[in-house]
């Protein structure tokens, strides 16, 4: 298992997470998870959640492997997946900000903790050896995970993904239909995307590590070669991209969690600048979510006013 690479993308929500694990699944040996820690609750929550190659997960020729695999021959009951759901809540309520909060807690909930640490372990050992792939991308997003996964005998890599937060202000606000859940996803008001996306962030630049990158959508989408050719330097990755292709087009993958975006990947994607917000976010939202998150924009070296066209 040390040899296993496992890529975890940290970021606030609505910052390009699946596209970008998407993306990595491209390099070989790579394995795309896509939102992993979700797994569990849309299992427990929704009706035949789907897969990104379209199949219920529990149908999934790949989902269906790992599951039996990791539950002794059957799929999960609805049991096991509600203690799994509570040893996550009790990951994702680890004070990422707050260094003396953090270490009491993380001492009082040790047994919990380490139970979560032993399943997730044990989770991406079955996807590595189910997928073949040595390389595993988890974009789960929370930096609270962070804390589990540094002491797993894993080779861990971080990559900081940012986004402006006027673009993913307007993104909460928009009405989107996850098919995935056949529901609709949960709406932000730009006041509580501006405080979660601090909150992220902080805590993700509060988590030291050694293999740590940091990738801004923009960039991303304004030249993937720049964007990717530094991550593969940073991380001593072989180059895995073919950027002569304007259009790339993604194989069948098997993601869940995230992004609606997902269940179009077997199409080909256009990657594009997504800049809707520039013209779309009332005046009155730009102003709130610059003022909030004013000194990180500073640190990320976002324009305050001026945006390019
Ligand atoms: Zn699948």
């Amino acid at each position: 298992m040390a040899e296993t690479k496992v890529i975890y993308i940290a970021g606030a929500g609505r910052s390009g997470s699946t596209l970008l694990d998407a993306i990595l699944g491209e390099i070989d040996d790579a394995f795309s998870l896509g939102e992993a820690r979700l797994l569990w609750k849309h299992l427990l929550r929704y009706e035949k959640p789907l897969c990104s190659c379209g199949e219920a997960i529990d149908d999934c020729p790949f989902w269906k492997q790992v599951l039996l695999k990791l539950f002794n021959n059957s799929l999960p009951s609805k049991d096991k997946l509600e203690k799994l759901y509570y040893l996550q809540k009790i990951v994702e309520n680890i004070p990422i900000l707050n260094y003396y909060k953090r270490n009491k807690y993380l001492l009082q909930n040790k047994n919990e903790l380490k139970k979560y640490s032993d399943f997730i372990l044990n989770f991406y050992k079955t996807v590595a050896e189910i997928s073949g792939c040595k390389i595993l991308i988890d974009s789960s997003k929370l930096p609270h995970y962070l804390y589990v996964l540094k002491d797993l005998p894993i080779e861990l890599y971080i990559i900081h993904l940012v986004r402006d937060p006027r673009g993913v202000a307007y993104s909460w606000t928009k009405e989107k239909y996850h098919p995935a859940l056949r529901s609709y996803m949960k709406r932000y008001h730009p006041f509580t995307s501006a405080r979660l996306w601090n909150i992220y962030n902080l805590g993700i630049l509060n988590f030291k590590h050694k293999n740590y990158h940091l990738i801004k959508y923009e960039d991303l989408t304004n030249n993937i070669q720049a964007s990717l050719t530094c991550l593969t330097h940073a991380f001593n990755f072989k180059p895995f991209f073919n950027f002569e292709k304007k259009i790339f087009l993604f194989k069948k993958k098997h993601l869940v969690g995230g992004n609606p975006v997902k269940l179009s990947f077997k199409k080909e994607i256009y990657i594009k600048k997504d800049i809707d917000w520039h013209k779309k976010l009332p005046l009155k939202y730009k102003f709130l979510v610059t003022l909030l998150t004013f000194p990180l924009l500073k640190k990320f070296k976002y324009p305050i006013f001026k945006h390019e066209k």
